[in-house]
């Protein structure tokens, strides 16, 4: 009896040992250190195995010895985050330019941006078809998630809005949204009624919709919030929250006691550190987060001091989006030396919010306006220039690197697939040559970016800019 015993053992044992056959990937990184996004720990000598663009397993370098890939990476020393979010960019300026804005695709791959968050313009039907062709794999480019057209008023400065002015239109505009099948719906107040804003942000949250915006001067932050709006763009908001007499001061300038210009005096002189954090923790608790696009202030704020005109990122672009700057550019130059001097004051204001807008709970989410119009906000590149402003305001590597790799995928309730190196994670992955927990600087010294099962080495992200560079050349001459 003892004897059969042992003999089935051994062959239960056997059988056990000759199923478990060494795994095969179709990528496998080898001895690589994993920075952990949501502690910033480091998980030293690790192996990760990829399957279907999927993380499928981790394990330490020495228990995977016999793992094989059908493409190998050997990591040793380097480190390896999420692709990184660009959550604010723009596609446009009209049909003309749709090959120009088809080029900043490899450009946002190039430096490490593998998903970006389009904000509108005027292109949509091009976006739209980029996006489907991106995840399908036949397009090199981020993954886009895009709002598609945004809502505005009837006549707004701005080309390709879908413009509304009652109700009625609102819920047609959210149909052919719908229909578009957009990620989210933006939503700015050049011509829009601050009432039918409101409603728009009601009704697109009905339908299961992210929002985001520029907020109308007659309401509050906190009535936009109180409304639904998930995301506020750009950190001048923030500076009006932060009055301690916001309510009163636009309830004055609403009923004609105030002109905007005094309104806003008014605003900057109450500014108060108390009242700011307890009106974000406001926004906070209401799931508002803020995209800052620091990096488009500080360039608009700057163009008395830089001028741009040699910036060697400006090789990458076509002609017609470097024409698109004037815009901004004209009207920076047109300032007086006063209105220059209160820029300069409003952007370093805006950045010591930073430490205050994160201490209070409050989502900050790494965008930067690049695209058209926005000038010298150059794709891809400018993303790692705002999480250098973060660190500069005050918040730490970690925190910084969140606001893209976290809190991107967060907004978008996409944290199950984003956010992390781990299994089960979408497999859009960045191997840089030092850890960006010590420096953030380390963002942009990228040693390889994995996409849609693809290996990109440096040779090859430089060839994408080489080919960029070589195309507006012949163009030129
Ligand atoms: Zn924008």
């Amino acid at each position: 009896m003892k004897s059969i015993g042992l003999l089935l053992l051994g062959s239960i044992l056997f059988i056990a040992c000759k199923t478990e056959k060494p795994p095969v990937f179709d990528i496998l990184i080898k001895n690589i250190n994993i920075v952990d996004t949501y502690t910033g720990k480091v998980i030293n000598g690790q192996t990760i195995g990829i399957n279907n663009d999927t993380i499928a397993q981790i394990t330490s370098f020495n228990s995977a010895k016999n793992w094989t890939g059908n493409q190998t990476i050997n990591a040793k020393d380097k480190f390896i985050i999420p692709g990184l979010w660009d959550m604010h960019v723009h596609f446009g300026g009209g049909d003309t330019l749709i090959a120009e804005n088809k080029n900043l695709l490899p450009l946002y791959i190039a430096n490490g941006v593998t998903t970006v968050r389009d904000c509108a313009a005027d292109i949509s039907p091009s976006v739209l078809k980029w996006k489907k062709e991106i995840q399908e794999g036949t397009l090199l480019g981020p993954y886009i998630l895009t709002s598609g057209p945004k809502l505005e008023g009837k006549n707004s400065i701005w080309p390709g809005d879908l413009e509304i002015e009652n109700e009625k239109e609102l819920g047609q505009a959210l149909d052919s949204l719908d229909k578009l099948k957009v990620d989210f719906v933006k939503i700015t107040d050049n011509a829009l009624s601050p009432e039918l804003f409101l409603k728009s942000i009601k009704e697109a949250t009905i339908r299961g919709y992210k929002t985001s915006g520029h907020t109308p001067f007659e309401l509050t932050i906190s009535e936009v919030s109180n409304a639904g709006l998930t995301t506020i763009e750009h950190m001048g908001y923030m500076l009006k929250a932060a009055s301690s007499q916001e309510d009163e001061i636009i309830k004055d300038y609403k009923n004609g006691k105030l002109s905007y210009a005094e309104a806003q005096s008014l605003l900057t002189q109450t500014f108060d550190t108390a009242a700011a954090i307890a009106k974000y923790k406001k926004l906070s608790s209401n799931g508002t987060g803020i995209v800052p696009t620091l990096i488009g202030s500080r360039i608009t704020s700057y163009l008395d001091q830089n001028n741009h005109l040699s910036d060697p990122e400006l090789k990458y672009l076509g002609p017609g989006l470097i024409k698109t700057y004037d815009w901004r550019v004209n009207r920076a130059n047109k300032a007086s030396q006063e209105a220059i001097e209160s820029r300069h004051k409003k952007y370093k204001k805006m950045v010591s919010l930073l430490p205050l807008i994160q201490q209070s709970g409050m989502k900050i989410i790494a965008g930067t306006d690049a695209g058209f119009l926005n000038s010298y906000i150059y794709p891809g590149f400018a993303l790692h220039e705002e999480l250098q402003i973060f660190v500069e305001g005050g918040l730490s590597p970690l925190q910084a690197l969140q606001t893209s790799v976290i809190n991107g995928p967060k907004y978008f309730g996409l944290t199950a697939y984003y956010g992390n190196v781990e299994k089960g994670k979408v497999a859009n992955l960045l191997i840089l040559n030092s850890n960006p927990i010590n420096d953030i600087k380390a963002t942009k010294d990228i040693y390889m970016l994995i996409k849609k099962l693809k290996v990109y080495n440096r040779t090859m992200l430089d060839e994408l800019l080489k080919k960029l560079a070589s195309e507006y050349e012949k163009e030129i001459n």
